[in-house]
């Protein structure tokens, strides 16, 4: 049976301090109950779990205790399922580690063996007849860097260009390499069905390289008779190369700068990124940069200056959702790294609000694509927070796309989104300044059930004045065609 999500909103309001979501990764450091409880109360709106780590039973307790905590503490907190994809890997070494000297003369391996200073096993069978002498291999994100010379059989002869220490299981990188994996694994669609099984609907997906990826894995939910919500991990150039056609199937997007780092060449990762955030702003999807956000925050309590302006300029050009993987899952201060990512995040938005830079930028760019009718409504209700001194957004929402629309605009008001819908309600854990809440009782109207939680929850006063966006009848998606801006009474 999944973990039963929460019921009653009619007492739950609470403005976070900061419209960017965050993204935890958890692990180790953070799976005890209290550490969850403090990383809500801190700002992550989304946890990630990472399949490559942990058991399903490991899964099963963190799921149940983070649906049982959020609801406790009466949030809406998303849970998304990081699918591992075909990562290579190195083996294992006797003694965990080994030192590979600049120099050195190594041999990389398909054979099943324990991996020493001279012999690194892979676990991708094909290697050598994929690679061949004057290739790059990196390994340890990237850390290590070697270059084939020969190639013998089952074993790879390499020179190494940049040494470094290199523990079991580590990545392998291998850029510009065809490699005939299919992105979507047996022990993904597994990971899948468990987690369909558990309530967990949202999935991450690694290395993916095509629109049919995604589709593979909708598929496949389909086929078990649920939706989902499907984040694309942009880290290979071919994603990046046919990101047009995947971000026509896709829900979200992550830039998994982590591997992309490796994938491409690393200077390249700012334009990439820059580029992939005005994409999706401009699909109006959620989009997450990802890795290395305050990886100094792994061991030190304070984080570089570099790092929060990474945050900071990421925010400014459009990002929905920032993510912790390392500082959350394996850091010597989980906590305190989502607090300060909430800080600086509150600090940038302020700012923004104020000078409202990059505002007109992401305007012209959403506005510079033909627009559909919700679309229409959605620009509107954005020249109206502009305009009028509205208090909220409210966007009743079946699929989510309306308050997503709303979103991309980047607007200084709080989006309060209504769904009877629970997965729409989760998926909107991932965009900016939405608040998102799942309705199961319904009045007559819209406006009626709206206006009531309202005013349960006492939010407004005589006077105040709301926008909100309607469709001519409630669940069918994108519909919305009308905007209403109502003085509250
Ligand atoms: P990972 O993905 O942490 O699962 O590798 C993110 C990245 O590559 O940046
Ligand atoms: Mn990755």
């Amino acid at each position: 049976m999944a973990a039963e999500k929460k019921k009653d909103i009619s007492t739950c309001f609470k403005l976070p301090n900061n419209k960017t979501k965050i993204v935890c990764t958890l692990g180790p450091a953070s799976s005890s109950d209290c550490v969850i409880k403090a990383l809500m109360l801190k700002g992550m709106n989304v946890a990630r779990l990472n399949f490559s780590h942990g058991t399903f039973e490991e899964h099963r307790n963190l799921i149940r205790t983070i649906r049982e905590t959020a609801s406790k503490l009466c949030i809406e907190v998303g849970i998304m399922i990081d699918l591992p994809g075909p990562k290579i890997r190195v083996g294992t070494f006797e003694d965990n580690t080994v030192h590979l000297l600049k120099g050195d003369e190594v041999f990389l391996t398909t054979n099943d063996v324990v991996g020493s200073k001279k012999t690194i096993p892979i676990n991708y069978k094909k290697l050598p007849t994929k690679i061949s002498s004057g290739d790059s291999i990196y390994l340890n994100d990237g850390f290590i860097h070697l270059q084939c010379l020969e190639v013998y059989g089952e074993n790879i002869k390499c020179k190494v260009l940049t040494g470094g220490i290199l523990s079991s299981n580590k990545g392998v990188n291998l850029p510009g390499i065809e490699i005939d994996l299919d992105p979507i694994t047996e022990k993904d669609l597994e990971a899948i069905r468990f987690g369909l099984n558990e309530g967990v609907n949202i999935f991450s997906i690694s290395f993916i390289e095509k629109a049919a990826d995604i589709i593979k894995v909708r598929d496949f939910a389909h086929n078990l008779g649920k939706n989902v919500f499907l984040i694309a991990k942009i880290e290979r150039e071919k994603a990046v190369k046919s990101i047009d056609k995947i971000i026509k199937v896709t829900d979200g997007l992550m830039i998994a700068r982590g591997d992309m780092g490796v994938e491409l060449p690393i200077q390249k990762v700012p334009h990439v990124q820059k580029e992939l955030i005005i994409k999706a702003t401009t699909k109006g999807i959620p989009i997450i940069t990802a890795t290395h956000m305050l990886e100094s925050m792994i061991e030190n309590i304070r984080p570089t200056r570099a790092e929060v302006t990474d945050i900071a300029n990421a925010i400014l050009d459009g990002t929905d959702a920032v993510m912790l993987s390392g500082e959350t899952a394996a850091g010597k201060h989980p906590v305190p790294s989502v607090a300060m990512m909430a800080s600086i995040a509150h600090e940038c938005e302020i700012w923004r609000e104020k000078s409202q830079w990059g505002i007109q930028r992401i305007e012209n760019k959403i506005c510079s694509v033909s627009m559909t009718v919700d679309e229409v409504i959605s620009h509107h209700v954005n020249d109206a927070v502009q305009r009028l001194p509205v208090k909220y957004v409210i966007t009743p929402t079946f699929s989510g796309k309306t308050a997503r629309k709303v979103s991309s605009f980047k607007p200084r008001t709080w989006i309060l989104a209504f769904s009877r819908n629970e997965l729409t309600a989760e998926s909107l854990t991932f965009s900016y300044g939405v608040l998102p809440y799942h309705v199961s009782n319904l009045e007559n109207d819209w406006e009626d059930t709206v206006l009531k939680y309202m005013k349960k929850w006492n939010i407004y006063n005589s006077g105040d004045v709301v926008v909100l966006t309607k469709g001519p009848s409630t669940g069918k998606p994108g519909e919305t065609n009308l905007l209403k801006i109502i003085t509250l009474t």
